[in-house]
């Protein structure tokens, strides 16, 4: 008899949390490495995990600012000395150096010297003068970065950036927090670049919109779980000088000028926001042919590539999840 009641109360039990309410979804925008940043959740706790994630967004920030002179970024680009970072930043310098390695320099995460030039770090652009960056691409060379265990040493006058990976990185480390609490289902945006965690709650897709390079509207939807969407262009970050040139943030290392090369946007679809944090700006450097050649023959990534004339040229796997809007023309990359 008794083990009767128990039966009834196990079944009973399992019917009340088989049909468990979602919790309400709560989304909380905030601002941080200079850009805004939002999270949606779906627990009991959302308001206490935001916080704890607010947290862990501040204190990455803290280590990789380059203007903040108490960042371990900034130690590094003021030594010329070996400096002993925490695991996180010699993470963060590992990956860069691997990156850089991996697309030829095209990422390059010693750019600082000539973005400054250009008055990027600032926000007091100016068009340098060839002399002026001939005199500051030797600079510019990640092969001179001694990375030996957490003790990182720069050459004199040489300086790290890590704005390229800063928010992939920080995507992934805040992804395996979550996962670390329980959390199956979230949705990070880093300034407009996405960490999809699991689907949402009721195991449908994320739809995340994928902005236009031309105007404040949208290019398509893309239909994610988790993945990361991460877009770099220079239509957000530019300066137009006098006579009507436009200079974009993302810089050719080889040549120090702004990438120019008819790519408006490139979005790169992975599972590592720090990875393709990396390849969208390298993708984007490298223009049409060279990041179709660089898909080929690398892989492990999907991507989106918007050229300056318009047209939306698409990988299989990003063509399937990807909706344009009316008036766009596709094309699937092969
Ligand atoms: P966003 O920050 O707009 O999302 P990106 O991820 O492409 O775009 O990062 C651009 C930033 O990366 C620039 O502001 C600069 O700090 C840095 N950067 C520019 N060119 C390069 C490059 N070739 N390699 C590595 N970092 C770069
Ligand atoms: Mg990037």
């Amino acid at each position: 008899m008794k083990k009767r009641i128990l039966y009834l109360f196990i079944s009973f039990t399992v019917l009340i949390s088989g049909c468990k309410a979602v919790p309400e979804k709560t989304t909380q925008t905030f601002f941080a490495m200079n850009t805004y940043m939002s999270i949606t959740l779906y627990e009991e706790n959302s308001a206490e995990i935001i916080g704890k994630t607010i947290n862990i967004i501040s204190e990455l920030e803290h280590l990789w600012s380059v203007t903040d002179e108490n960042s371990e970024i900034y130690a590094i680009n003021n030594s010329f000395q070996p400096v002993y970072v925490s695991d996180y930043t010699a993470d963060l310098i590992d990956f860069s150096l691997d990156m850089a390695e991996k697309t030829e320099g095209k990422f390059d995460p010693t750019i600082y010297p000539v973005l400054t030039a250009w008055g990027f770090t600032t926000g007091e652009n100016r068009v340098p003068d060839k002399k002026e960056l001939s005199a500051l691409l030797p600079l510019v060379d990640y092969s001179k970065v001694i990375l030996e265990g957490n003790t990182v040493t720069l050459s004199e006058n040489m300086a790290l950036d890590s704005g390229a990976v800063a928010k992939g990185f920080t995507g992934d480390i805040v992804e395996s927090f979550l996962k670390e609490q329980g959390i199956t289902s979230a949705l990070l945006d880093v300034g407009g670049n996405i960490q999809a965690i699991g689907s949402k709650p009721d195991g449908t897709d994320w739809e995340i919109g994928l902005r236009s390079p031309f105007s404040d509207g949208l290019a398509g939807i893309l239909e994610v779980s988790d993945l990361s969407v991460i877009t770099s262009g220079n239509y957000e970050r530019f300066f137009i000088d006098e006579s009507g040139v436009r200079y974009g943030h993302i810089i050719d290392p080889e040549t120090g000028y702004p990438a120019d090369n008819g790519m408006a946007s490139v979005t790169v679809i992975g599972n590592e926001g720090r990875e393709c944090d990396a390849l969208s700006t390298a993708l984007y450097v490298m223009g049409y042919e060279k990041a179709v050649e660089y898909w080929h023959n690398n892989g492990g990534f999907d991507m989106i590539l918007i050229s300056e004339n318009g047209n939306i040229f698409l990988t299989p796997y990003a063509a399937e999840i990807f909706t344009p809007e009316s008036g766009w023309n596709t094309e699937i990359i092969s």
